[in-house]
């Protein structure tokens, strides 16, 4: 339960307001039934449904494969290799790669943010041939520098978990 964690956009402490509609959720090894809480504001009175750190908002696939999906393009792989290696629709994988390319300095500026809070010497050194190399290297040593500060296991990290797209795509 997150309720008295995380805090609303406004400010205000939330408290648990039962659940969202379930949900179907694939992953690169499994396809998971998930219900997140819901919880409302006790400011603003809005209502919020709290994903876990695996999924996305909208998106009826898990991190661990957008994830691999952005790594592979950054790696320079094209959408239908991506596609095909991670049995996801064509379309699908190019939606991803176009939003994550348009917004790569949304994704990226809060990444830097985190990582020269937490842990300044992980700050990536090089910049990547993209810009969402760039965005994806912040937010991979953002994961790394919170997982060290606040615990939990390096090898969880997405990009720990793709090795399938290193090895002939
Ligand atoms: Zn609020």
């Amino acid at each position: 339960m997150t309720a008295g964690v995380l805090r609303c956009p406004c400010g205000g402490t939330l408290r648990a307001w039962g659940h969202a509609r379930n949900r179907t959720v694939r992953g690169l090894d499994q396809v998971r039934q998930v219900r997140p809480d819901r919880v409302r504001c006790r400011s603003c009175q809005g209502t919020h449904v709290v994903l876990a750190a695996g999924l996305l908002p909208h998106r009826g696939y898990g991190l661990d494969v957008i994830g691999a999906a952005l790594l592979g393009a950054a790696r320079g792989h094209g959408h239908r290799v991506l596609a095909t290696r991670l049995t996801v629709p064509v379309e699908a994988v190019r939606c991803w790669l176009r939003r994550a390319r348009a917004n790569s300095e949304v994704l990226r500026r809060p990444g830097v943010q985190t990582v020269v809070a937490v842990d300044p010497e992980l700050l990536p050194t090089r910049a990547s041939p993209t810009r969402s190399g760039d965005a994806l290297a912040a937010l991979a040593a953002t994961a790394l520098a919170v997982v060290r500060r606040f615990g939990g296991y390096e090898r969880d990290l997405w990009p720990c978990t793709v090795p399938k797209l290193d090895s002939g795509c």
